[in-house]
């Protein structure tokens, strides 16, 4: 299902294409199609990001001043859907398009300086500390204390569901630094050294046997002041800013490519191939609705970001259960190795994407905010 595009945007297609036919690795490639968890792991993921470094591509969404490509939004999505589509991995969210769209606009010219580049080399891998054990959805009430010490903070708390602390070497975070007044004006936006003494990460096993989530201990963990992004106390701001990157986003382009290796299974049953038509239909709905989300038209960023967010988790939980009742036992088998990728993966991709309606903020969550955005 290739996406329709103007005549002048081939060239830039045929590009991106040659570039993957040639630059890709197999061992790269078989082991994204083979991965069942959202994020893959750095060991797949960072090789893949330091090839496309290289050429200048790694971070298709940053400005040109700050080492993207400078592509306009069509040819960026032109791109997702070309990676998508030739199976290449993703590359982990939280340094390329979490934080630094942050740091780039929160950051001190230093900050920037420090952190921009590393983040583009992989040099620094991040995760993201938000999230408390009796704060998630109401993400306000967040406990873990920073109280400053001369020119540093020192943090007591925990953090929890921490994608990949295990393999990050920074954090950002936020912290507790005033109790004063509403919960949300006493937060403050912090960077981190995952080796700091005092921290401490926990693995937490998935339902479907991943090792991707962690709880992270903090014991009197000294953070320099300088670390902070943007003013002590506001970090609510510059959260809410990077939570609408972490929803928005493109799901169709992988999601597109995911349906048609289905559909490529040799499967002659009717009722399967009226299901993945009636997945490929509404997801040329949902590639029209990015497409306009890009554009800005009928909606601020903000409505988008949950509207898609919605659209398309529910869309990949509903062609994985589609994988799964057409994998039936071959999906069992994934043990002795025989069954296609695409069906072998099934049960664990499926397993591992129930949560993908419960991170980034819940279905529930969006659909309040949505309401709120559309209602008043
Ligand atoms: C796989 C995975 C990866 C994650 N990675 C990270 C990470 O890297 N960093 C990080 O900080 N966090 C991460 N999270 C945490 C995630 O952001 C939270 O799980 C999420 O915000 C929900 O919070 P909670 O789990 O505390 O559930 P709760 O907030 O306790 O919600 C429980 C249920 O109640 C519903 N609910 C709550 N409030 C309302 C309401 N007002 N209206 C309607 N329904 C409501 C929710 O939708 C949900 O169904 C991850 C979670 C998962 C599952």
């Amino acid at each position: 299902m290739d996406m329709p595009i103007d005549p002048e945007l081939a060239p830039f297609r045929a590009e991106v294409r040659a570039f993957l036919e040639t630059q890709l690795p197999d061992d790269i490639r078989c082991a994204a199609e083979r991965a069942t968890s959202v994020f893959i792991d750095p060991a797949v993921s960072l090789p893949w990001q330091r090839i496309l470094a290289a050429r200048g591509w790694a971070a298709p969404d940053w400005p040109a001043e700050f080492g993207g490509p400078g592509w306009t939004d069509l040819q960026r999505y032109i791109f997702a859907a070309e990676c998508a589509q030739a199976g290449a991995p993703n590359l982990a969210p939280m340094g390329l398009k979490m934080v630094a769209p942050v740091i780039m606009h929160y950051g001190t010219p230093a900050q920037r300086a420090h952190y921009l580049p590393r983040i583009l080399s992989g040099e620094d891998y991040w995760c993201q500390g938000f999230s408390e054990p009796g704060a998630g959805s109401d993400l306000a009430a967040l406990q873990l204390r920073a109280v400053a010490a001369g020119d540093d903070y020192i943090l007591n708390g925990s953090k929890i569901w921490t994608t990949h602390a295990h393999f990050a070497n920074r954090m950002f975070c936020l912290v507790r630094t005033s109790s004063e007044g509403r919960p949300q004006a006493g937060i403050s936006f912090l960077l981190l050294d995952m080796r700091a003494p005092g921290i401490s990460v926990e693995p937490i096993r998935t339902l479907a046997g991943d090792h991707e989530l962690n709880q992270v201990f903090f014991d009197e963990v000294r953070v320099p002041q300088a670390n902070r992004l943007g003013a002590e106390n506001d970090g609510w701001s510059v959260a809410k800013h990077l939570l609408t990157f972490e929803r928005g986003g493109k799901y169709a382009p992988g999601l597109i490519a995911r349906l048609g290796r289905l559909r490529a299974q040799p499967c002659g049953d009717p009722v399967f191939r009226a299901r993945i038509a009636r997945e490929a239909i509404g997801l040329r709905a949902l590639q029209a609705l990015e497409m306009k989300a890009m554009r800005g038209q009928g909606g601020g960023a903000a409505l988008y970001a949950s509207v898609l967010k919605i659209v398309g988790t529910e869309t990949a939980q509903r062609i994985d259960t589609l994988a799964c009742d057409m994998a039936g036992v071959a999906a069992w088998a994934e043990a002795d190795g025989q069954a296609p990728a695409t069906l072998a993966v099934a049960v664990p991709r499926y397993l591992n994407d129930r949560a993908a309606s419960i991170y980034a903020g819940s279905n529930e969550i969006q659909r309040d905010l949505v309401a709120r955005q559309l209602l008043g």
